[in-house]
């Protein structure tokens, strides 16, 4: 049974929140009124006849002005019957019953004529009435002009909210599914478009098959699947797959995030997860792909700190999320894809059977998978033939998908500012530094004495050099250009992407780091601080290669990982920081060994980036093999 059925629709629903806005602000505004009413009837109860009379009517006694100082004539000739004061208003009648108003003067402290000041001595003596009044002297039109001002400046901060907060009710209240979601119908994107992941794409296939014929499937018995989770780093491909779903079952696809369920109003959210259901089963077959959905996968058990109305919220949008998916039938046809990066986020009710049962994981790409990748990307623009694409691959360490894509097309738009027909090698690897290095090319060149270049220069070769002889790894790339905080940077990959590093490995990768330092050495006879971070890394890679890896004597076999810290007392920590430094040592014995026996590479390294700031490829080899190189 449609579950939906018996409750307001979301439209219905919000039409109602906004009657009900609307009977709720004419109450108050009538219950106000009211009370306005009764409490100047009152009011007026508890006056004096005189004070009435003068209320009831005071347009008469305005129509006839006079000047102060004749009031006081008509008060010292005691032809005053009654006085009534508002303020610096004074109406009076004179015993012939003539009406009159004036305004006091204020004549300043201790003025001797202050009228006012004597009125209540004078009504006793004379015997004339005197009393307060409440009497507005403006005209009708003042009266309405002013009152409009005072509405308007009152009015004024309502309005702005009004301005500032009416288009977000708006949108919060109807914002039509269509326009807060991507409805793409039928993607072309097909599992061949996907490079790598090829036990997704193996999972996802089944879940494909089914969507294709659910008929064949619902006849033998089988259960439709409901929910699939991507697990996977960003950039890895998760949205693409499930295009790729929606492409290879001829489905529609309809693309929210997590977020989208979030909302400044009680209930909205859940209106928006019922929509959203609605719309994929209009739409069946149908992929409906929820991105980050850990935003809304994490339910609060309501004792967790900070615990409130936005927790309760988020604990119905995911019941609702589960109701909605509890009612498929099987052959609905329609799968919801979460995406996530954090899976232990998920609630654990989401992941039971009949929901999001089926987890597929991505994962970065390999080397051969990095190399497919910008043949892809480099293929779909104008690139230039022959590019050493396992090297740029190899170089390309670390790098999702998504960074690969963004790197073909940054390398393009350098191309194109360069005013350049063909995207070449050079714009790639000009790309890949930005990328790796965390920047472009910076401003200190501008500031590097020649001295410094030639140092920095003397500084890289000695990495690339030691690299090479010890085989710590496939020399790539060097270059002189300051980029981020680098002055200058080796490329080193490893050949292959083996999961374990060889002892021997581990030791030219502390002779390699410790290479930079030890070249200026030999060149200038004194080191620069440009090696601190080499030697933390080394610093670092030594010291766990004596307390975790067992490659020293005073732990042994024993991990300083594992041992607790209260057991590893100053004398065992010494005897660490002994060994790893004794390691580094024996690297920079033999890193020394390398670049003095080598000297010759060593100055046509440097002479070659003084040159030219960068060095790859052939060249490079050369070099480094002492082969002659092209002047
Ligand atoms: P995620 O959803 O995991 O964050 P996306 O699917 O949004 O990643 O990937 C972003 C972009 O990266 C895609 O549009 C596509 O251009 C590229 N990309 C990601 N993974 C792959 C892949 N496996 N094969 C080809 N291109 C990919």
């Amino acid at each position: 049974m449609d579950s939906a059925s018996n409750t307001p629709t979301p439209g219905l629903r919000q039409k109602l929140i906004i009657a009900a806005i609307v009977v709720t602000a004419l109450l108050a505004l009538f219950g106000l009124s009211t009370l306005h009413e009764r409490t100047a009837s009152e009011m007026q109860a508890r006056k004096n006849a005189t004070a009435l009379a003068f209320e009831k009517a005071p347009e008469q006694w305005l129509a006839h002005p006079r000047e102060a100082s004749e009031f006081e004539r008509a008060l010292q000739a005691k032809d005053v019957a009654a006085v009534g004061v508002s303020g610096g208003l004074v109406l009076y009648t004179d015993r012939a019953g003539h009406p009159f108003s004036t305004r006091l003067i204020d004549c300043g402290l201790g003025c001797k004529n202050e009228i006012g000041s004597r009125l209540g001595e004078l009504s006793v003596a004379q015997g004339f009435a005197l009393t307060d009044i409440d009497v507005d002297a403006r005209t009708g039109g003042q009266r309405l002009f002013q009152s409009l001002e005072r509405a308007g400046s009152a009015l004024a901060p309502l309005l702005v909210m009004l301005l500032i907060a009416g288009p977000l009710v708006y949108l919060q209240l109807r914002g039509p599914l269509s326009q807060r979601t991507r409805l793409a119908d039928k993607p072309k994107t097909r599992f061949d478009d996907v490079i790598g992941a090829d036990e997704a794409k193996k999972a996802l296939r089944r879940v494909a098959a089914f969507m294709k014929d659910p008929k064949q499937y619902a006849a033998v018995g089988a259960k439709a699947p409901r929910g699939v989770l991507l697990d996977g780093p960003p950039g890895t491909g998760k949205t693409l797959l499930a295009k790729a779903l929606a492409g290879e079952c001829g489905a529609s696809f309809i693309s929210v995030d997590g977020s989208y369920f979030s909302s400044m109003f009680y209930g909205a959210g859940i209106g928006k997860v019922k929509e959203l259901f609605k719309k994929a089963r209009d739409a069946a077959p149908c992929i409906v792909f929820i991105d980050e959905i850990d935003g809304i996968g994490r339910r609060s058990n309501g004792k967790e700190a900070g615990g409130g109305g936005g927790e309760q919220e988020q604990n119905r949008i995911i019941n609702r999320l589960l109701v909605e998916m509890d009612g498929f039938s099987s052959l609905e046809n329609v799968v919801i894809v979460g995406a996530t990066n954090h899976i232990d986020n998920i609630d654990e009710a989401m992941r039971r059977p009949g929901r999001f049962d089926l987890i597929v994981r991505t994962a970065m790409p390999t080397v051969p998978e990095r190399q497919q990748l910008f043949g892809l990307y480099l293929g779909q623009i104008k690139a230039a033939t022959g590019m050493d694409l396992p090297s740029i691959a190899r170089t390309a360490a670390g790098m999702s998908p998504a960074d690969i894509a963004n790197c073909v097309n940054r390398a393009a738009a350098y191309a194109a500012e360069a005013g350049e027909v063909h995207v070449s090698e050079e714009r790639v690897y000009q790309s890949l530094e930005t990328h790796q290095l965390g920047g472009e090319v910076s401003n200190s060149k501008d500031v590097i004495t020649p001295e410094t270049l030639r140092r920095i220069a003397f500084h890289e070769s000695g990495h690339a050099l030691v690299a090479h002889v010890l085989e710590a790894g496939s020399v790539e790339r060097v270059s002189i250009e300051p980029r981020g905080p680098a002055l200058g940077v080796t490329y080193v990959t490893r050949t292959h992407e083996e999961p374990l590093y060889g002892e021997r490995e581990l030791r030219s990768r502390l002779a390699m780091m410790l290479a930079g330092r030890e070249a200026e050495l030999i060149a200038f006879g004194n080191a620069s601080s440009g090696a601190a971070d080499d030697l933390k890394r080394a610093s670092e890679l030594a010291t766990n290669m004596i307390g975790s890896m067992g490659f020293g004597k005073t732990f042994g076999l024993l991990s300083m990982a594992g041992v607790p810290k209260e057991l590893i007392g100053p004398d065992v920590q010494k005897s660490v920081l002994d060994e790893a430094r004794a390691l580094l040592e024996s690297a920079q014995a033999e890193c020394r060994r390398v670049l003095e026996e080598k000297r010759d590479r060593l100055d046509a390294l440097t002479e070659l980036l003084l040159g030219q700031e960068t060095v790859s490829g052939a060249p490079l080899k050369r070099v480094l093999m002492g082969e002659p190189t092209a002047a």
